[in-house]
């Protein structure tokens, strides 16, 4: 089969997948007052390191060294230091966009898999890759949907200066 891409791909998303762990971690333990955020990124960082090991087991399934983590191509690097900053940000709502761009990044580059493994006929990585596109997307949605409570309450917060608001 043709697995150029497939390869380069994968390492790709197990990269993009480690560095959504640390920076949602991160986020997670800065939230204070956003309680509900946080449950759901907590949610989404135990979903993520299952991503990580799902990609792990097809890659070794396909003989992809799983040890030898790729020197990433100048995109993601530059679109993940970006959005690691942003999500990296004090400041609740900065994150919460950071997170929403940044899932629809991983389910951009989930389509494109998906599609490579179709091409090659690997059902399978077919099948993983549509499993975690879902949960990419339920976050993307959740993330989607809550923006204007995040920032309804960051502004009312804001307001009094009893409150921290920032996170
Ligand atoms: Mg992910
Ligand atoms: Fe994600």
């Amino acid at each position: 089969m043709e697995t150029k891409h497939i390869e380069d791909w994968l390492r790709d998303a197990h990269a993009m997948e480690k560095q959504a762990e640390e920076m949602l971690s991160a986020q997670a333990k800065r939230l204070d007052h956003y309680p509900v955020l946080r449950t759901r990124i907590e949610q989404h960082l135990e979903e993520t390191k299952g991503q990580a090991k799902k990609l792990e087991q097809v890659m070794s399934s396909l003989d992809i060294d799983t040890s030898v983590v790729k020197d990433l191509g100048g995109k993601l690097t530059a679109f993940g230091q970006a959005m690691g900053g942003a999500m990296a940000s004090d400041e609740v709502v900065k994150g919460a966009i950071a997170s929403y761009a940044f899932e629809c990044f991983e389910i951009a580059n989930y389509k494109a898999l998906i599609q490579a493994a179709e091409h090659a006929s690997q059902p399978e990585l077919v099948r993983v890759c549509k499993e975690i596109l879902q949960e990419e997307q339920a976050m993307a949605d959740w993330l989607a949907e809550h923006l204007e409570e995040t920032t309804e309450q960051f502004l009312q917060r804001s307001e009094n200066s009893d409150l921290d608001a920032k996170n």
